[in-house]
């Protein structure tokens, strides 16, 4: 059982990983697309999560297959209340808390897997591709509906939004979510990553940050 742990004690054991596709404008507009779309969804299984404790470099291998590995940043929603058909304006009841996670990409192979038509499995849901920081507890943290969201790569800033631009909120990715699967205690959301996702290689070192929500660093070894 993957379990991610809670800042100041205590662990969360984790049911599935959601995740949203292109969900800020100027990101969907740098794969391709208007932004404009409805919400679509993939998943991941949950023991692609690496745990980073708060302070600490943690450390992805460089996958195998792929010559293009991204990272896309991104708020992490922890469920603490399931249920099916939840209206976004109840969602909110919902939210156990929130982290800083890693949504780690092999681009080149999503991408043949969009042109072909194919599954997004290999591009995505591969080993270690979840790193994740330690969650906060929405008691703590308030809901969390804005507020800046970075990514910086060996020190340079690749990735910066702001939680204000996420095309679907988290209500609404709830309510669309859990109208095609049951949402239930556990799940994490991975909830889609601002503009200026990039490739990392060997010895790079990932510091994502998200306010009110600390720092995930994360070495590719
Ligand atoms: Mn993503």
């Amino acid at each position: 059982m993957t379990v991610v742990p809670v800042k100041g004690g205590g662990e969360f054991p984790v049911h599935r990983i959601y995740c949203v596709g292109r969900n800020y404008v100027e990101h969907a507009q740098e794969m391709g697309h208007t932004g404009r779309e409805p919400p679509f969804f993939f998943t991941k299984p949950a023991d692609t999560i690496v745990y980073v404790p708060e302070g600490e470099t943690g450390r992805v291998d460089y996958p195998s297959l792929t010559k293009n590995f991204h990272h896309e940043i991104e708020l992490v929603v922890a469920i603490g209340k399931g249920g099916r058909d939840i209206k976004a304006s109840d969602a909110k009841a919902c939210i156990w808390g929130y982290a800083v996670g890693l949504d780690m990409t092999r681009r080149d192979l999503q991408n043949d897997a969009k042109k072909q038509g194919r599954p997004w499995c290999i591009g995505k849901a591969f080993d270690q591709a979840s790193p994740i920081g330690p969650l906060r507890s929405i008691k703590d943290t308030g809901e969390l509906t804005s507020g800046a969201i970075t990514l910086k790569v060996n020190g340079q800033l690749k990735q910066k939004g702001d939680l204000s631009q996420l095309i679907w909120n988290v209500g609404e990715i709830i309510e669309h979510l859990s109208a095609g699967w049951a949402l239930q205690p556990g799940d994490l959301i991975y909830t889609g990553t601002p503009a200026g996702v990039n490739a990392v290689v060997k010895g790079d070192v990932m510091e994502g940050e998200i306010a009110g929500l600390g720092t995930l660093k994360v070495a590719v070894g």
